[in-house]
């Protein structure tokens, strides 16, 4: 799941680790309104017990129960398949913190996963599979470099799909995409190997 969401997601290893599941509106047609498929809200917190926090600090809500607001980015398929696999197989069901990751081994199992932890596993992974140092930033680079291929070159859509903070030329020139624009949605849908 981890991976997957790396890949497909462009997270930081941070944003990852800091997301609660009131920040995942994995159905079409969330309450929220902000976006109608499916999509998490990064949000930034102070005081997240596993210390993980979103570098964006976009303001954000939680309204009868619906969080609004933070960064809004797009989640795919294979995203939701590993999410509820993971929710159904792993998840232990007294965690009482809401947060998405945790710990599966040892004293600490069942609380929130640290980023030194989650760095930690892909380390070790790398090395087992004779893949080198794995670093969680490379599926973030990859990421982008999909994005940038799949829309033509495009550095305003692939900027948006990973929620980089921009140049702000950049930013004056060519504004911001939309999440339901047809070209980034079709993007998105090369790079996670689905049809458009
Ligand atoms: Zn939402």
């Amino acid at each position: 799941m981890v991976v997957t969401w790396l890949g497909d997601g462009g997270f930081r290893i941070g944003e990852l680790c800091g997301l609660h599941l009131i920040d995942l509106h994995l159905r079409e047609g969330s309450a929220c309104g902000e976006c109608r498929t499916a999509h998490v809200h990064l949000c930034h917190r102070e005081l997240n017990p596993n210390r993980a926090r979103a570098k964006v600090k976009h303001p954000w809500t939680i309204e009868h129960g619906v969080l609004h607001g933070g960064l809004v980015r797009r989640v795919s398929p294979a995203m939701i398949h590993t999410y509820f696999e993971y929710m159904t197989t792993e998840y232990p069901r007294d965690a009482e913190h809401g947060m998405l990751l945790v710990q599966m081994h040892g004293p600490r199992r069942g609380q929130p996963w640290a980023t030194a932890a989650a760095r930690g596993m892909l380390r070790r992974a790398g090395i087992r599979l004779d893949l080198g140092r794995i670093h969680p930033h490379q599926w973030r680079h990859g990421f982008a470099t999909s994005v940038l291929d799949a829309s033509g070159g495009n550095t305003v859509m692939a900027r948006d799909a990973g929620g980089w903070a921009s140049a702000t030329t950049v930013d004056v020139i060519y504004g911001h995409v939309d999440v339901h624009d047809p070209a980034f949605v079709a993007a998105l849908n090369t790079v996670w190997g689905e049809q458009a």
